[in-house]
């Protein structure tokens, strides 16, 4: 039986790979210029700006599957955060790896901060958000100042959006791992797993399921795509963000952690990432990257982020604004179960709209969808 996946995001990549370690024969297709959907890079004048600031979490099961780690240069990033607040500059960090650092933050009360240990290690309760189940644990406080800012940057949405045993699942898989990136971008974990893809078609967008009769298929699309080929009237929900890049000159900010704040504020972190991987900017240079759920002007933008770092506008120099639509599913608050991703007879699914929103969701949909199409 041959086999034919269509998108070559992280998704796409596993299916086809899994196919492919079980001796299938398939054929991978992408309708842009390379493989890796939303984990791509775009080298720009010395500097790497991946589509959109994001993290690779080198604890996530699936990576550890696919060994994948120690073939991209993967550098840590810090796990502490500043967080701007009206009294100035509060970092909180890992409590394992900085105790008392956590406990003494003005942030929220002692029990507060534990009542997020608890909210981690409780039996998950379906039908409530996110923000639901953190305050009903008795983050109080803490969650304003810190856990409601934080959290909406990693899931891109306001947390009564997001279903809170969902939630608690992905803040687990990130308090478990190191974060960090590859000297070459977030896009290199994509490059390093599609160069193991044998058959792989760039620049071919597929129209129609009709051009594989006989094959079994598994569209691994973003989901509207996938809708649109697979004839279905419902799409997930997804939210929208937007990355800015700018540049200030080298030593200007030593940070190298991320930055959110406290107060009402549009955008939802920012960081000076060369800091973090210097290979991101030239030797002369800091890059910055801010992101916001908001499509603000480039200009709006650029004073809320002086704001951030307490420079002036005129510091910042523009390089380039992402808007990632798409960019994640929205998980609302309802209870949802595994379903099967077979769709009919020889055609499945995958993406991460169908697991998790992260890259070891995308990862985990492509293998589930082609170890079930191998089952059948
Ligand atoms: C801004 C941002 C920040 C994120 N932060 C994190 C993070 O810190 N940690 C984390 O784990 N995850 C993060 N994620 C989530 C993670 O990147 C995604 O969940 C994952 O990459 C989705 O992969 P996918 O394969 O499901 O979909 P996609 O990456 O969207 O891949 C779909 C592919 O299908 C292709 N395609 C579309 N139509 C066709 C067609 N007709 N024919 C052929 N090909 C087609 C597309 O070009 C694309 O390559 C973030 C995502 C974004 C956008």
């Amino acid at each position: 039986m041959s086999y034919v996946v269509i998108g070559g995001g992280l998704a796409g990549i596993s299916a086809a790979l899994t196919l492919q370690d079980a001796g299938e024969e398939v054929e991978l297709f992408e309708a842009s210029d390379d493989l890796g959907g939303r984990v791509r890079s775009d080298y720009i004048d010395g500097y790497i700006l991946d589509r959109g600031f994001q993290l690779i979490n080198s604890g996530y099961s699936e990576l550890k599957r696919l060994q994948v780690i120690p073939e991209i240069d993967f550098c840590k990033s810090e796990r502490t955060i500043d967080v701007v607040t009206p009294f100035g500059i509060s970092a909180i960090g890992d409590p394992r790896l900085h105790p008392l650092q956590a406990f003494k933050s003005p942030l929220g009360s002692l029990s507060e901060k534990v009542a997020v240990l608890k909210f981690l290690g409780d039996k998950p309760n379906s039908n409530i958000s996110l923000r639901d189940a953190l305050l009903a644990s008795g983050t109080g406080d803490f969650y304003e100042n810190l856990l409601k800012p934080f959290l909406k940057g990693v899931f891109l949405t306001d947390l009564e959006n997001v279903d809170g045993t969902y939630g608690r699942e992905i803040i687990k898989s990130f308090v478990l791992g190191d974060s960090g990136l590859p000297r070459a971008g977030a896009g290199a974990l994509s490059a390093a797993l599609g160069a193991r893809v044998e058959n792989v078609h760039l620049n071919t967008p597929v129209q129609s399921l009709a051009d594989f009769g006989g094959k079994r298929v598994i569209v691994a699309t973003d989901a509207k795509t996938a809708s649109t080929l697979l004839g279905a009237n419902e799409v997930a929900e997804h939210t929208t963000s937007y990355t800015w890049y700018h540049s200030i000159p080298a030593g200007v900010i030593t940070s190298k952690r991320l930055r959110v704040t406290s107060a009402v504020s549009p955008i939802v972190n920012s960081i000076a990432i060369s800091n973090v991987v210097s290979q991101y900017a030239p030797d002369d240079r800091t890059l910055i990257s801010s992101t916001s759920l908001e499509a603000l002007s480039d200009y709006a933008a650029l004073n809320e982020i002086a704001k951030f770092w307490s420079l002036a506008p005129s510091d910042f120099s523009p390089l380039r604004r992402y808007e990632i639509k798409d960019a994640l599913p929205i998980f609302r608050p309802v209870s949802h179960g595994v379903s099967s991703s077979q769709v009919r007879e020889g055609v499945f699914i995958a993406g991460d709209s169908l697991s998790a929103g992260s890259q070891n969701g995308a990862l985990l949909s492509g293998r589930l969808a082609a170890m079930e199409s191998l089952a059948h």
